[in-house]
């Protein structure tokens, strides 16, 4: 097989290890948060909107992971770069800029 996409794998993979370390910054800073709140009503308050806000930056990066790995997954198999839903080639351009795209342009368009 091609070498066509080492960078676009490299590229792929230094990305999983920044939403990796960030997603162990995120529990960190959760494991921290969730000790006993506090006793004042207006703080405990705080406490739980930044444990909201900490868990939605979590999911986040969880879903990107996801389509990072999908991607990795798809390099291994030989299929990367193909729509997922119409099978043409996603096209050079659009994989530069998101790498991870499993659409072309023209199906992530109509679904939106
Ligand atoms: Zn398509």
């Amino acid at each position: 097989m091609a070498h066509e996409y080492d960078a676009v794998r490299r590229k792929l993979e230094r990305q999983k290890q920044e939403l990796l370390a960030r997603a162990a910054k995120v529990r960190a800073d959760i494991t921290r948060s969730s000790g006993p709140l506090d006793k004042d009503f207006a703080e405990q308050v705080v406490q739980m909107e930044n444990d909201a806000v900490l868990a939605g930056i979590g999911e986040a990066t969880a879903a990107e992971l996801a389509q990072i790995n999908r991607a990795l997954a798809q390099l291994d198999a030989g299929n990367y770069g193909l729509c997922s839903q119409c099978g043409q080639p996603i096209g050079e351009r659009r994989l530069q800029a998101l790498p991870y795209s499993d659409r072309c342009i023209t199906c992530a368009e109509a679904a939106r």
